[in-house]
């Protein structure tokens, strides 16, 4: 952490949800929101409440939703320096309805809102040139935008001896173009650390088959991958060590989203903070756990204290 502080990049959102169950919006339902959300912007809050020095890149407009935004990570601890404030655009938002089988339709509108509007300024330079690690969302790649400031802060942040994380987060039903693919491929090459979650780790290596996806990519220069399951837990697979799981807090699920994304910053703190693998695979492990009990994609981000708390009075499963 003395480095710099850890820097995500990308979209900066609303999550506006449906309090009802079934499919879709084509008819007037009650609603619940606006919730601070972008899954970069709930890693990097989940990072900052757990007391790791984190910045967020991206925009927002200038109108309650970016405030909103803005006020929320400000008041968690992140540097905010960086965030735009687009006078023209609205906010980014997603509307989230899960339907009975826990998938979700959504309405989005962030291409065309400022959470797709920023790019390489004065103060994004001056954060990347301080900055001692970066964190990427495969899904930032679908951006022009977050990818022209990864792609120039990439280099910048290895050169300094800081280091890359890579939460592949690529939608398997959407199909990506040829650059996007081979930019994929060019973080896998380049990450310290890849946290996938599902098949999301083949997609990473080119191989199928959880070992042989492991082994490639240690093999391929990959220093650490933390292998998401869900409520089966997660594991930590390196070189030189043998794997360590954990196994999930047992907890009524509320809202699924952005456990991930909590789990993925409460990691990336902890390990930046000098903990060991077991020790930050048990904070991020709480951290996914405890954010699903909350409604909205990054209200149950929990402080290192509340971390704590959530750890000793939790079960875990079998
Ligand atoms: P997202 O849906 O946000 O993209 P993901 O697929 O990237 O999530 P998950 O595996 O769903 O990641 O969640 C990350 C971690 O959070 C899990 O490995 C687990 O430790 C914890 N977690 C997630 N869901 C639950 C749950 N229902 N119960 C307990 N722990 C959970
Ligand atoms: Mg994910």
């Amino acid at each position: 952490d003395q480095l710099g502080p850890t820097v995500a990049v990308g979209e900066i959102l609303v999550e506006i949800m449906a309090t009802s169950v079934g499919d879709g919006f084509c008819e007037p339902i009650a609603l619940v929101g606006p919730y601070p959300s972008g899954a970069p912007a709930i890693f990097i809050d989940q990072c900052a409440r757990i007391g790791g020095a984190a910045a967020m890149i991206g925009a927002v407009g200038s109108d309650d939703f970016g405030r909103l935004n803005v006020g929320r990570l400000a008041a968690d601890g992140a540097d905010v320096s960086a965030i735009r404030v687009d006078p023209d655009y609205p906010t980014g938002s997603a509307f989230v309805r899960y339907r009975a089988g826990g998938s979700r339709d959504f309405v989005y509108n962030i291409a065309t809102s400022a959470a797709a509007r920023f790019g390489w300024s004065a103060e994004v330079e001056a954060l990347v040139g301080r900055a001692g690690h970066l964190h990427v969302m495969g899904s930032a790649l679908s951006m022009k935008s977050a990818v022209e400031v990864i792609e120039r802060a990439l280099p910048i942040v290895k050169a300094r001896g800081g280091t890359l994380s890579l939460d592949p987060n690529l939608r398997k039903e959407i199909v990506y173009d040829a650059a996007t693919e081979r930019r994929f491929r060019d973080l896998v090459a380049a990450a310290d650390l890849i946290l996938p979650s599902g098949d999301e780790l083949a997609r990473a290596a080119g191989v199928d088959g959880e070992a042989a996806a492991v082994a490639r990519l240690l093999e391929t220069g990959v220093k650490e991958i933390a292998l998401k399951r869900g409520a089966a837990g997660a594991t930590v697979f390196t070189r030189h060590t043998p794997p360590v799981f954990a196994p999930a807090f047992q907890v009524e699920e509320v809202d699924p989203t952005g456990a991930g994304d909590c789990f993925g910053g409460a990691y990336v703190a902890c390990r930046r903070l000098g903990m060991g693998i077991e020790a930050a695979l048990t904070y991020a492990s709480a951290a996914g756990a405890r954010n699903v009990t909350r409604r909205g994609p990054m209200e149950g981000a929990g402080s290192r204290a509340e971390l704590d708390a959530f750890i000793a009075e939790t079960a875990r499963h079998a």
